[in-house]
């Protein structure tokens, strides 16, 4: 396809101009230094603007700069960023804010090859800080911005290509204004979430349609192209509620990885065939070295994260016999604890279950603890349970 378009100059500030009057009035906007800016760019990456806004507020308020942040330790970090998801980013910033701690005596780099050194500050981030916070001439390409440009100039490159992603960058190069950049690419952004939206775009409100290529071409609906996504794989998950004494059993994730830092509830992926119930008690055999009674079911949920799916199966289970070996930091903590702890937002969805399970043991008359089902009809117990309490008869 031809690209076409007319000379940009103009829309450029008409653009600027659209932008004065309509964009949104959001917290990170009131606060334009490099750390409030750096903060708000990496919690938008994946995310939408209206699950930010109340992140954003509470972190600010909790570590108002970066030397505080800096100071904070992981785990508090992990936790005012808690269901949020998207767990590396929150690692990533709080280990960049430590290496300008220790290597710019706590003064955020405004120099691209510095900033761009720190971990998880990748080529989007670093343009988009250091040109909204720091006024550095370099473009912001994300998917608002490949969208309108796309539909403006009539690049009919497959979105998530690079090859597209460079073309566009360079088209950009061209036009920024370089007595404001962080504004032009503010209004990119703002016109992308406001008007040029991905399925019926507000065209007749749009200050580019006088010599937007799409527009023209009646081509909103097929531009910009977005090629095949490969398909979304389903990870079935088992793990083990294991109650003790009134108190159960949570673990942390190792730091790198995925949802690294976090805490969670022992078990592991299922085999091809394998059931769920079986499942939890061989991965738990395997990586606590401990024996399960499996009780029954707590709950069954679905997560999706980018690149996958996991149906998560939550078992009741009581410690058959032996202690739990792990290396890994671990805890035995009771309900009221748990919300000290950051768990994985696939987590929450079940967090109300598990409170009440543990909330339904209690001291046996022999003086030990064990776990006790006080409401089968709401939590069904297993056979060997109910048959310890007399509600199920022995086969013979
Ligand atoms: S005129 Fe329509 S398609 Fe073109 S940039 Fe504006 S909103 Fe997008």
């Amino acid at each position: 396809m031809k690209e076409e378009g007319g000379p940009v100059i103009d829309a450029v500030a008409r653009l600027l101009h659209w932008f004065e009057r309509n964009r949104r009035d959001l917290p990170w906007r009131r606060r334009r230094d490099l750390y409030a800016v750096w903060v708000s760019e990496v919690m938008l990456q994946q995310t939408r603007v209206e699950t930010v806004i109340p992140y954003f507020r509470r972190f600010l308020k909790r570590f108002p700069s970066l030397r505080r942040l800096a100071a904070a330790s992981l785990q508090d970090v992990l936790k005012a960023w808690e269901g949020l998801g998207y767990y590396s980013r929150a690692r990533s910033l709080w280990s960049a804010a430590r290496q300008v701690r220790a290597n710019y005596r706590g003064r955020i780099p405004r120099g691209h090859e510095e900033f761009r050194a720190l971990p998880g500050v990748g080529e989007y981030i670093a343009a988009a800080v250091l040109s909204i916070g720091g006024g550095l001439a370099v473009p912001v390409v994300d998917g608002n911005v490949l969208r309108v440009a796309c539909r403006w100039r009539g690049f009919a490159g497959d979105i998530r290509r690079q090859a597209t992603k460079k073309k566009v960058h360079r088209f950009l190069c061209g036009i920024l204004p370089q007595d404001s950049p962080g504004r032009f690419n503010e209004a990119l952004m703002e016109l992308g979430a406001l008007v040029c939206l991905p399925r019926n775009p507000r065209c007749p409100a749009c200050p580019l349609r006088g010599d937007c290529f799409a527009f023209g071409h009646s081509r909103t609906g097929s531009l910009p192209r977005k090629g095949r996504r490969r398909p979304v794989p389903l990870h079935r998950v088992a793990l083990a509620a294991i109650v003790r004494n009134g108190r159960i059993y949570i673990q942390q994730r190792p730091e790198r990885g995925h949802l690294g830092g976090l805490w969670e509830l022992p078990g592991g992926k299922c085999r091809a065939g394998e059931k769920p119930q079986d499942a939890v008690g061989r991965e738990c055999r395997e990586e606590l070295g401990a024996e399960l009674d499996v009780l029954a079911k707590l709950a069954e949920v679905r997560h999706a994260y980018s690149h996958f799916r996991v149906q998560l199966h939550v078992f009741m289970c009581r410690p058959r016999s032996g202690r739990i070996r792990t290396p890994r930091p671990h805890a035995w903590i009771k309900a009221d604890e748990l919300e000290k702890y950051p768990f994985p937002a696939a987590n929450h969805k079940f967090m109300k279950e598990l409170m009440d399970f543990i909330a339904t043991t209690r001291r046996t008359a022999y003086g030990r603890r064990r776990t006790v089902l006080e409401t089968p009809g709401k939590i069904k117990g297993s056979q060997r349970e109910r048959r310890r309490e007399g509600k199920v008869e022995k086969r013979s």
